[in-house]
């Protein structure tokens, strides 16, 4: 008999692994971060001794829940704000403000916040594009890192930090901007690239393997229009060198469609196609949003194998539209989820997500073959989602050789009772209740109803006190904010004014 550090047994084992095997009676051996053996329950225990045996009976036992897109960095700001186009609310969303500028204890906190939420819905692994206003300081990188280590769960971390000036990034702002606007828009980015990537360095050199590999660097260019070329293939390169995700925001709004037709840079090309054009769609690229993609956009995704992550919950609250699934499906490209961020979820909850993808592509059309099944929802939560982070063959199943990341959901609650069908009511029925026990490489981070890595209550007693105290800055940053509201609203609707030929809105009566 083989000798493993743990045993689950007597669950329903949810492999998602190729042949999608579901073992009603099942069990799963786990030694150090690993899964050894995954099968029936008789089998596992005939040939593995464990020193610790869990009894799983009445449990399903799954892998963990993929975030594959997130921004800690607004933990603390759910419910903050009304909807709101994403130019307009981008406004109020990360303010440059000094007043704002996180201290690294507030930075720690407020990542910590998000990781809790996230543990007890059994969400075991997480991209956090972290953007660090005004500018992202090494304590404060470490402190975020820190709070992911201390935590337990799995995170990549990038720097979303803009790169260009204001004006850059949206269509006819400059030409709109009132005299008294204009020299604020023309502001250089807070930091200059050379200073970003030594940013960087930082992050890859102290962080990126770290917590036995559960921590690793990416990177993030935030968006095409808010970087120049250069800097952009700076981080593409250090993609490469290091095998990092690269995160991008591509056509998350009309807005951005437009902007791509009115400045000379883009020559009239899509900023997918602008992005293929510089060499820069790769493998390792996440499209974030791909929401007002066209059929060459999702042809070029498709042959660069790049991975879309679908965050359909911030897609709604911020009206951006609905990201056309089926047809990048129909092409193979990989869809993975994600929350977004807080300020625009406003749960950083991956049920919701997936629910609502499973929903919001059945009012495309009303030929239902082409509306997601619940099966392909939960392809895109883990293989779409370890595919984001360049870890397909280390995520997202239960299946020997795989990270011991795992979920495991009580069968007796009311979303699974009576039993009809695992997949429909994971997608349709959940919503995070039914999780009684989350692991990160094979160590229980979520039991009995409280994270087992912090002090819960302490760490929610230091929250509260610490935003009550930045309230007041935070509302003079709105407030100064609210100088531009007028001159982006005019921007938006000139935008939407302007015709893109195609639609990722559903009308409505
Ligand atoms: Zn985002």
């Amino acid at each position: 008999m083989e000798r493993v550090d743990k045993i689950l047994s007597g669950g329903v084992v949810l492999t998602m692994n190729e042949a999608m095997d579901l073992y009603p009676n099942g069990a799963v051996a786990i030694h150090g971060d690993s899964i050894v053996a995954v099968g029936p329950a008789e089998d596992i225990q005939r040939h593995y001794a464990a020193d610790e045996l869990v009894l799983c009976s009445g449990q399903i036992i799954m892998p963990g829940l993929v975030n594959a897109h997130f921004h800690s960095p607004a933990n603390h700001l759910k419910g903050a704000l009304p909807s709101l186009p994403l130019e307009l609310f981008m406004l109020y969303e990360s303010p440059a403000a000094e007043a704002l500028r996180p201290t690294p204890r507030e930075a720690y906190l407020r990542t910590a916040l998000g990781v809790l939420q996230m543990l007890r819905g059994g969400t075991t692994a997480v991209q956090d594009d972290a953007f660090l206003m005004p500018d992202p300081e090494p304590a404060v990188i470490d402190a975020i890192l820190q709070a992911y280590a201390d935590l337990g769960i799995r995170a990549t971390v990038a720097l979303d930090q803009p790169e260009l000036p204001e004006v850059a990034k949206l269509p006819f702002l400059e030409q709109f901007a009132p005299a008294e606007l204009l020299d604020e828009l023309l502001r250089p980015a807070p930091m200059a690239p050379g200073v970003l990537l030594e940013r960087y360095e930082h992050l890859i050199s102290n962080w990126h393997g770290a917590a036995d590999g559960r921590l690793r660097a990416a990177v993030s260019i935030s968006a095409p229009q808010r970087v120049s070329p250069e800097y952009f293939a700076a981080l593409d390169d250090l993609s490469r060198r290091h095998r990092l995700p690269l995160f991008a925001h591509l056509l998350e709004t009309r807005t951005q469609r437009v902007l791509a037709a009115e400045q000379p840079r883009f020559a009239g090309r899509s900023l997918v196609r602008y992005t293929a054009d510089l060499g820069l769609l790769s493998e390792r690229l996440n499209v974030i949003h791909a929401v007002w993609t066209d059929e060459d956009d999702l042809d070029l995704i498709a042959a660069a194998g790049s991975v879309i992550v679908h965050n359909p919950v911030s897609n709604l609250r911020l009206g951006s539209g609905v990201m056309p699934f089926r047809a990048a499906r129909d092409r193979g490209i990989p869809i993975a989820l994600g929350v977004d961020e807080a300020i625009c979820n406003d749960a950083v909850d991956m049920w919701s997500v997936v629910r609502t993808t499973g929903l919001i592509h059945n009012v495309t059309g009303l030929d239902s073959d082409r509306w997601p099944s619940a099966a392909e929802v939960l392809d895109c939560l883990w293989g779409g989602g370890a595919a984001a982070m360049l870890r397909g063959g280390e995520l997202g199943a239960v299946a020997e050789g795989r990270l011991a990341d795992l979920a495991l959901l009580d069968l007796h609650s009311l979303a699974f009772t009576p039993l009809n069908g695992v997949p429909g009511q994971l997608v349709y029925c959940e919503t995070g209740s039914s999780v009684v026990l989350t692991m990160v490489a094979g160590r229980v981070v979520y039991e009995h109803g409280r994270v087992t890595t912090v002090d819960e209550a302490q760490l929610l007693g230091e929250v509260r006190e610490v935003f009550a105290r930045k309230r007041r800055a935070l509302q003079a940053a709105h407030a100064d904010a609210g100088r531009f509201f007028p001159l982006y609203q005019q921007v938006v609707r000139a935008a939407s004014a302007t015709d893109v030929g195609l639609t990722r809105w559903v009308a409505s009566g």
